[in-house]
């Protein structure tokens, strides 16, 4: 790999978004990171005494994490630990020994090794709790969101039809549990009691519905998950959905998060929010019009480099961008590192991605006294 690949802020002054005063004071970043240890290399980072990575005073407040996800648990597998606490979250992405390329989405970054680390690890938590997403407990999230100054994230729940799985019902526990994770619940399009169970949810305090294509084997164009949106869209509920095809997933899923399917659902139900999540990742472009044509398309950032970023930024779009991180698959720190070297001298825009946004829409998603 180059080692050297610097990001000027000279360049930033083209796009539009930040002034030329950066320029001048020629701040160059390096983009390749040893691993993810050296982001403390970042102005934005310190250490304690202990040595934990934090992110300094002063260059964020109230933070709100968009995307994460608690261990999941499929197939009748043990449900995820409310109350263990480790010294170190076993990230899928390994903070050890990887390279990092902050200029690329943050999945390139895999090495071989490593990627087929991450899907075994991945497929394991289907019938074990002894692997890295025993770790994936809301304890261990929480010591990451003081770490990063991130008062509240969005746990995110993927659960299968007939009974397959119940990780909505432990999502709901858990932020009973820690009322700084905000659930957001998962009911398969194809599920019988799809209705009730949404209702059910949304009574007990469900803010949002995480649909995810590839693993749930469902286009967003699909005609029962079209009848999930309209009545999420009916409930006040936002629909998150996993987009793009992930640079370490199986290619025969690849064809299901396609940013093409969205047009037909975004259009007919304008009652409904969609956010994107990854930013389509590769398609983050196809997404930029989606989202510059229908107000209700949102973008959840989460593994974007600083580029894409403020192309984004350039389309107008920075009152529906929202800071998510995907941990446990990274920590908090990647994701937040590159929202700030893209929003360098630009304290408006980063407050909006980083909390702003999300707060107004949380607020229109808040249940509201039945
Ligand atoms: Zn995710």
């Amino acid at each position: 790999m180059d080692r050297r690949k610097f990001m000027e802020f000279s360049a930033l002054a083209g796009a539009g978004l930040v002034s030329s005063g950066l320029a001048s004071r020629g701040w160059a970043v390096e983009m390749m990171l040893k691993d993810e240890q050296e982001l403390d290399q970042l102005k934005y980072f310190e250490r304690n005494e202990k040595g934990e990575l934090w992110l300094r005073p002063g260059i964020a407040d109230d933070i709100i994490d968009f995307h994460s996800h608690l261990g999941l648990s499929f197939l009748g597998s043990a449900a995820v630990d409310l109350d263990r606490e480790d010294p170190e979250t076993k990230t899928y992405f390994p903070q050890h020994g990887n390279p990092v390329d902050l200029s690329t989405y943050s999945a390139v970054s895999f090495t071989k090794a490593s990627a087929k680390i991450a899907q075994n690890e991945s497929v394991k938590q289907a019938y074990t709790k002894s692997g890295y997403s025993g770790t994936h407990t809301p304890k261990n999230l929480l010591k990451e969101m003081d770490h990063n100054r991130v008062t509240r994230s969005v746990i995110l729940a993927i659960d299968y039809p007939l009974g397959l799985s119940h990780n909505s019902r432990v999502y709901m526990q858990a932020a009973k549990k820690y009322p700084r994770l905000l659930p957001f619940v998962s009911v398969h399009p194809y599920d019988a009691l799809m209705e009730r169970k949404v209702k059910s949810f949304r009574a007990q305090g469900a803010l949002g519905m995480k649909i995810h294509p590839p693993m749930q084997f469902i286009r967003a164009n699909n005609k029962k998950c079209m009848e999930l949106t309209k009545l999420c869209g009916k409930l006040g509920m936002p629909c998150l959905f996993h987009t793009g095809a992930s640079d370490i997933s199986p290619k025969f899923q690849n064809d299901y998060p396609r940013i093409e399917y969205f047009w037909e659902p975004v259009q007919k139900q304008p009652e409904t929010i969609f956010v994107l999540a990854h930013g389509g990742i590769h398609f983050y472009k196809e997404l930029i019009e989606l989202a510059k044509k229908n107000q209700n398309v949102w973008i959840e950032l989460s593994g974007q480099p600083p580029a894409p970023i403020r192309e984004m930024l350039d389309a107008g779009l920075e009152d529906r961008m929202l800071f998510g991180s995907d941990w446990p698959y990274y920590t908090e720190s990647l994701p937040l590192a590159k929202v700030l070297l893209a929003t360098e001298d630009a304290p408006l825009v980063r407050g909006k991605i980083l909390h702003d946004n999300a707060e107004k829409l949380l607020e229109r998603a808040a249940v509201r006294g039945a």
